[in-house]
């Protein structure tokens, strides 16, 4: 344990992992914040759309980030993302604004304007934060890192299910479709491309149901806390 009694907890992997819905559960047993850094590009992705631009427009895009401001605030414990004020939680969880996040993360300015927000919640507090850089980026002295994986057949099936409950007009194709695009727009960029830290532990849930899968995390992390980080 480091002298201020903080534990940061980094937790990155291709779309679908179960990144989420694992580290919220997670937080909330550690008494940790949860900070979804996927929300902040989703944020930016929407801005983007909403103003009619192309996700391939980058020098429009980067000008556009001095319009930007994102925030993230906590409401019964639950992250809620903040666009110039507006609350958009719930907006940016669309296939489309998947797409424009998965693009507008690829532009290096759109990442360094997020990165700051990202270090000072880290800063602040104990933070399981998920993303795709932030045991490689963001946090590279984080206390655990775990990278989650699994096969993107098993990430498209948990996905469709979670779309389809709410309510979203989806077919399995396309959303196997848009994970593959994603796993190829953040592992080839050249900006912090998706990739496990040389520290990181592997993960990978593609047998494991969301009960194991929090299990195997969650003896990692007091494993590594019992070892003194
Ligand atoms: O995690 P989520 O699927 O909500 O992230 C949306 C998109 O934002 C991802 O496809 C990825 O391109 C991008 N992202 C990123 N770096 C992060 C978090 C998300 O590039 N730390």
């Amino acid at each position: 344990m480091n002298n201020t009694n903080k534990i940061n907890i980094a937790i990155d992997g291709p779309s679908g992992a179960g990144k989420s819905t694992i580290a919220k559960l997670l937080a909330a047993d550690f008494g940790f914040i949860y900070v979804d850094t996927g929300a902040m590009y989703r944020a930016i992705g929407l801005y983007i759309l909403r103003k009619g631009l192309t996700a391939e427009d980058k020098p429009a895009i980067i000008d556009s980030l001095k319009e930007i401001e994102v925030n993230i605030a906590y409401v019964d414990g639950a992250q809620h993302i903040y666009l110039n004020g507006e609350d958009v939680s719930g907006l940016i969880r669309t296939e489309t604004v998947s797409q424009y996040a998965s693009k507008v993360s690829a532009i290096p300015e759109v990442r360094a304007f997020l990165l700051a927000l990202q270090r000072d919640l880290a800063a602040k507090n104990s933070v399981i934060m998920d993303g795709r850089d932030i045991g490689t980026v963001i946090l590279p002295d984080a206390e655990v890192k775990i990278f989650l994986t699994a096969a993107d057949t098993a990430r498209a099936e948990r996905r469709y299910k979670e779309l389809i409950e709410k309510g979203q007009d989806v077919t399995m194709e396309s959303v196997l479709e848009n994970i593959r695009l994603r796993d190829k727009n953040d592992s080839e960029r050249a900006a912090a491309p998706l990739k496990p830290a040389d520290d990181a532990v592997l993960v990978d849930t593609t047998e494991l149901d969301l009960q194991q899968s929090v299990e195997a995390m969650k003896s990692i992390i007091v494993e590594k806390m019992k070892h003194g980080v």
